[in-house]
């Protein structure tokens, strides 16, 4: 054997979100089950016969998914909450998408985001009823690339520590009685994979990368004594991803035949392992040299480098190159981009670009770097074009963010003498009730925005469009009766995306999609230069939607930390400094809102969380400078000018005082699909700021009952005082329909008038 190439996982989505598409229509009636399944295995088969033909020698099967790897994962081993009624036997896809989604009876299980990662899974619930192997999801795909393409695939699982640590529904001391129950179910899987004639399993264990404890580790030490004893014929590869493996020494000693690391986002650390441990030689390694997760093209001169560094510790007989994690974060192709500006283009690489990326590698070591001549020269000169290109070397902004320390990002007045002056000017009743933003973005809205890109309707005809919808949804608000409006974000396709357009700096891709959750795509833009203010964003949809209206209107803004987590970042400037950038940008628009008589601005932070490192040593690190930015962005404002912030799945448990720390003067959390786990938070630490906790879930189409919000009202006053508190849906409200919008509202509101007239 020599050295081959590999991939790790490749995006699901197809070139034209066909895979989208299908599930959509399916899920609306539109299309049958056999549709769904048969588009479906095109695409999957489509993205493996392109691996092949891009010279990947060794391709995984079993990363295809519905809706989540996870969730396949959880139903594979007939782990599924009692609550959806299923009774053994092979899962229904009604069941499974009941799980991710909800149905009319049921709540959906919990989402949350993969590592630290914009994709969301599904979190397992193991309710310590019986599991068992409903059907092997892996050895279905692997038969299929066999019979159908002739290609021999990497069967790939998603690890048992990993799932393990990413269910919740136990304790501590379950653990022994759940690994007890599953450890059999992956080894029957693993051996029908060996009886099948698998050579290769990749088993992916990314949470070898987050702070486990050395006994964690000898946990997953015992678990892979056991696979091994059971899969004799059969290799089994352990990838890790998204940073260097907390235990080095003790992963590269676990009873396996590979392991897999990432020399990307793990590279300092893995590579001093490395060097001061060795790498075991009767083991694979796999090399993840090509950056999995962000979207430049590499430099192949400086990864030829990298790997002949790490040739000096493994023989190229066992040297595997692969990207650093799966593909499934980035697009699928640079081909779909017609309109980038050419120097940009030449610069990055997607997946299908990737996979040729790792194929020349793989080239070079084989026959040497004169073979791949062309490549190399081509690969540098894009990346020194890129370098030089002026919008990323702008002096006022370097200067500006050299300047940074200097910069105000205290709010003048304590916050609780600001609330006092804000209690003045509102004159809100107790629990006041709001929205986080956004009202349906119905196909007439995406439709009409769709023609003023084409330049079907002007850019009056599709202003006063916007209008129109601001005014309809500010009488409906007036009409449910909610405190604090907000103007319904019509003009943005997406959160990061509107604001990027308008900003210095980013650029946007066309079909440059990739997976946030379930079938919801994002098209993440992409920070190249440097970021700077250019003119007023969201003033004119905000003050005229307060002209509508006596009740405060909030200004909606996306934060610097989210602007930053949610786009593709140049990787030439440290995070924190193109965070800033954005912060500086962001004041300039806070202030034209308030100038423009604008008291009540949202900046929300939904992002904040993702973006802590893995690793818990580098937390405080990361949360000084995120914290920063937000403050930087709104510390200018007057006292009477209350800030909101809001933020998605939050773990708060961990980073409270940071949330605090934002001193924003309201936050609204999602809370109501973790089923107030996170009201325990307020039990510990003392949050003194106003706060809405999400009474209902709007990622699933269900109207929520008035009783179940009253529930979780009552449950939140419990270790909130009332004066704090405030009631606002989950999220953002734009995938939702209108009808359904309504409904949930009004219920919303009811729920809130007894609650109060209990008080
Ligand atoms: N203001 C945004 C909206 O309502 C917030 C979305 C989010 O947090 N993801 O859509
Ligand atoms: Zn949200």
């Amino acid at each position: 054997m020599t050295v081959i190439s590999s991939t790790i996982g490749y995006p699901y989505i197809g070139e034209n979100r066909e895979w989208k598409r299908a599930l959509e229509s399916f899920w609306a009636g539109k299309t049958s089950e056999e549709q769904l399944l048969q588009v479906t295995k095109d695409i999957r088969l489509s993205r493996l016969q392109k691996q092949k033909e891009s010279g990947i020698d060794l391709i995984p099967v079993g990363d295809f998914t519905l809706y989540d790897r996870v969730l396949d994962t959880a139903v594979m081993f007939g782990m599924i909450p009692e609550r959806y009624g299923w009774n053994g036997g092979q899962v229904p896809l009604s069941t499974y998408f009941s799980m991710a989604r909800g149905n009319a009876s049921t709540v959906a299980c919990e989402m949350t985001k993969w590592f630290d990662t914009n994709y969301h899974y599904i979190v397992p619930e193991y309710e310590g009823r019986k599991l068992a192997v409903t059907e092997n999801k892996p050895l279905i795909e692997y038969r299929e690339a066999k019979q159908e393409l002739g290609i021999e695939g990497k069967p790939v699982l998603i690890g048992p520590y990993t799932f393990l640590k990413l269910s919740k529904g136990y304790e501590t001391k379950d653990i022994p009685a759940f690994l007890l129950q599953l450890l059999p179910l992956y080894e029957k899987v693993l051996v029908e994979l060996q009886a099948e004639g698998v050579e290769w399993i990749q088993l992916d264990e990314p949470i070898l990368s987050t702070s486990i404890s050395q006994d964690e580790m000898k946990t997953v030490h015992e678990i892979y004594s056991q696979l091994q004893k059971a899969v004799t014929q059969s290799k089994l590869f352990i990838q890790t991803y998204f940073d260097s493996v907390e235990w080095y020494e003790e992963t590269i000693a676990l009873p396996v035949d590979g392991i897999g690391l990432d020399f990307v986002h793990g590279l300092k650390n893995n590579q001093k392992s490395l060097e001061a441990h060795g790498f075991p030689a009767d083991k694979v390694f796999g090399a993840g040299v090509i950056d999995g997760r962000n979207i430049w093209r590499a430099n192949l001169q400086n990864k030829l480098a990298l790997l002949d560094t790490l040739q000096q510790h493994v023989s190229v007989e066992n040297l595997w190159i692969q990207p650093s994690c799966s593909l499934q974060h980035v697009p699928v192709t640079i081909a779909s981009e017609q309109k980038l500006d050419s120097t940009i283009k030449t610069a990055l690489a997607f997946a299908d670009e990737k996979i040729v990326e790792v194929a020349t590698l793989v080239k070079a070591v084989r026959e040497g770097a004169d073979a791949i001549v062309h490549e190399l020269r081509e690969s540098v000169d894009a990346c020194e074009q890129l370098a030089q290109l002026p919008a990323r070397n702008r002096q006022d902004v370097l200067q500006a963010v050299n300047n940074i320390g200097n910069v105000p990002s205290k709010r003048p007045t304590p916050f609780a003498e600001r609330r006092v002056k804000q209690e003045e000017a509102f004159n809100l009743p107790l629990l006041p009730t709001t929205t986080i933003g956004s009202f349906p973005q119905t196909p007439e809205v995406r439709a009409t925005r769709t023609k003023w890109r084409k330049g079907e309707i002007t850019e009056q005809q599709y202003g006063d469009f916007v209008f129109d919808e601001i005014k309809q949804w500010v009488d409906i608000q007036e009409k449910i009766g909610l405190d604090v409006f907000v103007h319904g974000e019509f003009e943005r396709t997406d959160m990061v995306e509107y604001f990027g357009e308008k900003l210095d700096g980013y650029v946007f891709t066309e079909k440059a999609w990739v997976v946030s959750y379930g079938s919801r795509c994002v098209k993440p833009p992409i920070i190249y230069g440097d970021i700077a203010f250019v003119e007023p964003m969201t003033v004119k949809e905000s003050v005229y939607a307060q002209s509508l209206t006596d009740k405060p209107m909030k200004g909606m803004l996306t934060g610097p930390v989210t602007m930053l987590n949610w786009s593709f970042v140049r990787d030439d400037l440290s995070l924190k400094d193109v965070t800033y950038q954005i912060a500086l940008a962001l004041r300039k628009e806070i202030e034209a809102l308030e100038a423009a008589g604008i008291h009540m601005i949202q900046v929300d932070e939904p992002a904040l969380r993702e973006g802590l490192p893995l690793k818990k040593d580098e937390w405080n690190e990361y949360l000084d400078w995120a914290v920063n930015a937000f403050r930087i962005s709104t510390a200018t404002v007057q006292d009477t000018t209350q800030i909101h912030t809001h933020m998605c799945y939050c773990d708060f448990n961990h980073f409270i005082d940071s949330i605090s720390a934002l001193d924003a003067d309201v936050i609204s959390i999602e809370t109501s699909r973790s089923h107030g786990e996170l009201v325990h938070a307020f039990n510990t630490f003392h949050y003194d700021k106003g706060i809405g906790l999400g009474v209902y879930d709007i990622h699933s189409p269900r109207v929520p009952s008035i009783e179940e919000m009253v529930e979780i009202i009552e449950k939140g006053l419990e270790v909130l005082d009332v004066k704090q508190f405030w009631i606002n849906p989950d999220c953002g409200l734009k995938t939702r329909k209108k009808e359904e919008t309504v409904a949930s509202l009004e219920n919303m509101l009811t729920a809130t008038k007894k609650v109060r007239e209990q008080l």
